[in-house]
């Protein structure tokens, strides 16, 4: 199965509880006024198998989840409910960011079963006049579902809004749910 990824990051603190692993999937209709991500919403990015992604995840030590964020990682349902499989089996935590709500979600085909192996998920469109950037909501409309007993609403609440990461090329890798603001 081939997913369609924007970008990927081995390790990142500010996309949840711990070290994770994140895929921005490409793709996303979903027309949030004031995006702060519109390079991910045209369909297209790169496509990888699934199973790549999932050796890339196990071979990448001392992380402790995935997390899938985008563009609309639902609208990658299959690929999503994959790599969220495979790193149940590896052991990981999961969380997704979706900009639909959890009852949408539940109403989807794959839904429920995705919904079954998520730790974490953070829902709803983003609000641009709520606009909060705190806490791994980037408006105050958007909840925080803790779906696991693995993290507490506290861990997932205390996550770096801002992340920078110099790689050894010179490039900067720049994430959170607040990325400019600490800067
Ligand atoms: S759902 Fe997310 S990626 Fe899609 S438009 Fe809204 S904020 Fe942007």
């Amino acid at each position: 199965m081939i997913a369609r990824v924007h970008a990927r990051e081995p390790r990142s603190r500010a996309n949840g509880p711990g070290t994770r692993f994140v895929i921005w999937l490409q793709g996303c209709t979903l027309g949030c006024p004031g995006c702060f991500n519109p390079g991910t919403h045209a369909t297209g990015g790169d496509a990888i198998e699934v199973g790549a992604l999932l050796d890339e995840l196990r071979a990448t030590r001392g992380i402790e989840g995935l997390t899938l964020s985008g563009g609309e990682p639902l609208q990658q349902a299959p690929a999503a409910l994959e790599l969220v499989l495979g790193a149940r089996r590896l052991g990981l935590s999961t969380l997704v960011f979706s900009g639909y709500r959890r009852e949408e979600i539940a109403a989807q085909a794959l839904g429920p079963a995705l919904l079954a192996h998520l730790d974490v998920l953070i829902d709803g469109r983003y609000q641009a006049g709520d606009r909060l950037g705190a806490g791994l909501r980037g408006s105050a409309n958007q909840q925080i579902h803790v779906l696991s007993t693995r993290h507490t609403r506290a861990e997932v609440e205390a996550t770096p809004t801002a992340e920078i990461r110099i790689a050894r090329d010179g490039s900067v890798v720049l994430t959170g749910v607040e990325p400019l603001r600490k800067l």
